[in-house]
């Protein structure tokens, strides 16, 4: 049973973003206060417009690159762009929110003695020379090409963690995220699932990136965040890197078949250049996480699409083609 002692202030940074504002409304249901900041790059007041009225809840904007001088008990650190169109609009950008983010948010887990959580990312394995990728894997990443800022920046960031870790003591979470997929992705946010899913809702041609057989392992939403949790309410000693993700693997052609076959969609498949350093294939070895956590998927791809198609649909009769774009 939940107490009024068990209750924590938690900061969420980036909480207004896909998985931010899910994460938030599930604290809040844990009967938490939560204080959810964010610059508004690529998430939105209306993930969280919900949730304004809460008793509990509060929202900041705020950029993680300056400092933060707040109270609060743990931080779940997930301000930063994910999606490749989105982080390398702005690079430069990209990397201060991860390094500059995190020394900020550590900065202050030590001050106020608070736990704090890292989204890092699979990307983190770059294009991975071992499959499936366990975290003893150190990774194959390009340092100088149009994804080193996110890749590197999420690495520094989980340098900064084992630093601040050894140097300060600091209670660290450090979760590896593979590709998450639900309602509330950003309609325009040029990942595969919301690309798919929104050109199949409105019969334009669906873009394949190279010859589709690229492979992704998805994880739905709730089955990530539900992960997420369990890390941060984990023994101490689970300070070392987890993977969460799904580990069934799919080639991008497979998906976009689903895509078609779900949505009834008379779309067709076109091709399109595969960008530069694009992983060749990706899924999570999960053995940590089953064992430390007690944690595995439980969302198959069919059924989390199916989801999230539907909340595609919902947006694009509420707010028509061209806002929802
Ligand atoms: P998202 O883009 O929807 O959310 C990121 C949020 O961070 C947005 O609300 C954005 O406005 C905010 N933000 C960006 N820069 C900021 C800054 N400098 N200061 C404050 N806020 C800032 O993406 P998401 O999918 O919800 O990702 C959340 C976290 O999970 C990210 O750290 C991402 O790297 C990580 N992650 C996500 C995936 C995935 O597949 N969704 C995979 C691996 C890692
Ligand atoms: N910081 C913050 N909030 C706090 C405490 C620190 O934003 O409550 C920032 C601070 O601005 C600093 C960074 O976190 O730049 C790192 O803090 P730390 O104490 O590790 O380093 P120092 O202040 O000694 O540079
Ligand atoms: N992709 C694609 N068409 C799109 C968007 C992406 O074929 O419209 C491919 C992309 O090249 C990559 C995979 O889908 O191989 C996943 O891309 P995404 O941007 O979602 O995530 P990430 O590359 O970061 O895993």
């Amino acid at each position: 049973m939940f107490s009024l002692d068990d209750r924590r202030r938690i900061l969420v940074t980036g909480g207004s973003g896909f998985l931010g504002s899910y994460l938030s409304e599930k604290l809040l249901e844990a009967g938490h206060e939560v204080l959810c900041l964010d610059n508004f790059f690529t998430g939105t007041r209306m993930n969280v417009e919900h949730l304004l009225d809460h008793k509990r809840f509060e929202l900041l904007r705020h950029d993680v690159c300056q400092p933060l001088f707040v109270e609060v008990d743990e931080i779940y650190n997930l301000a930063c762009p994910a999606s490749p169109v989105h982080y390398q609009f702005d690079p430069v950008q990209t990397t201060k929110t991860s390094v500059l983010g995190a020394i900020n948010m550590l900065g202050l887990a030590k001050r106020v003695k608070a736990k704090i959580l890292q989204a890092s990312t699979s990307e983190i394995y770059g294009d991975p020379q071992v499959h499936p990728q366990p975290e003893e894997y150190w990774g194959n990443v390009n340092p100088i090409g149009v994804r080193s800022c996110y890749d590197e920046g999420k690495r520094c960031a989980e340098t900064l963690f084992y630093d601040y870790y050894r140097q300060n003591n600091i209670n660290i979470r450090v979760m590896r995220i593979f590709n998450t997929y639900g309602p509330r992705m950003h309609p325009n946010d040029g990942r595969v699932v919301s690309n798919f899913i929104m050109q199949a809702l409105m019969n334009k041609p669906i873009t394949l990136y190279g010859d589709g057989m690229q492979t992704r392992s998805f994880c739905y939403r709730d089955d990530l965040v539900d992960g997420m949790i369990k890390l941060m309410n984990a023994p101490d000693h689970i300070s070392m890197p987890i993977n969460i993700g799904n580990p069934k693997e799919f080639t991008i052609k497979q998906l976009a078949e689903l895509v078609l076959e779900l949505t009834g969609s008379k779309s067709r498949i076109i091709r399109e250049p595969l960008p530069q350093d694009d992983p060749l294939q990706r899924k999570p070895d999960i053995t940590r996480a089953r064992d430390y956590l007690g944690w595995r998927p439980t969302t198959e791809l069919r059924e989390g699409l199916g989801k999230t198609i539907q909340y595609f649909e919902q947006l694009l009769s509420k707010h028509g083609e061209a806002e929802a774009v």
